[in-house]
Parts: C-alpha cells; sequence; structure tokens
C-alpha cells in the first residue's frame, strides 16, 4: 500500500520489533507483523495487530519484571 507518511513509497509486509516502556518496565515485542515503507522506513501495524500488541504489553506490564521480551503471535 502507498505510504501514509511520505505519500512517495510503497510499504512491503515485514516483522519489526517494537519496543515500549512503562514507568517501571522496558518491553521488546518481537516479530510483529507490520507494513514498512520502502522510502522513508516508516512503519505501520494493521489495528488488529496493534490491538494485539496492547494485549500483551498490558499482560507483560503486570509482571515485576524491568526487563521483558515478548514474542508476538505466541501465548504468553
Ligand atoms: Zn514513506
Amino acid at each position: 500500500m502507498r505510504c501514509m507518511a511520505c505519500a512517495a513509497g510503497d510499504t512491503v509486509a515485514d516483522t519489526t520489533t517494537l519496543s515500549l516502556s512503562s514507568k517501571s518496565a522496558r518491553l521488546s515485542i518481537e516479530c510483529v507483523p507490520a507494513h514498512v515503507c520502502t522510502q522513508c522506513g516508516e512503519v505501520f501495524f494493521d489495528v488488529e495487530v496493534a490491538e494485539r500488541v496492547d494485549e500483551i504489553a498490558e499482560e507483560a506490564f503486570t509482571t515485576d519484571a524491568a526487563d521483558i521480551v515478548r514474542r508476538f503471535g505466541e501465548p504468553s
């Protein structure tokens, strides 16, 4: 699809590692399906993916760990 950031590039399906942080912890989610612009490198996520990321983050930040790594699509 056409990139919504630069409007010049096209996006390709890829996976990426998302880094999120809360007050006390850092979370990395690996292998997140994404659309990456071949021109500017902007990363876009499908709505379902973004929702799943939210769920993973919510669950992960309930743990006491300071450095959390999750893999997208795997049961946590
Ligand atoms: Zn772009």
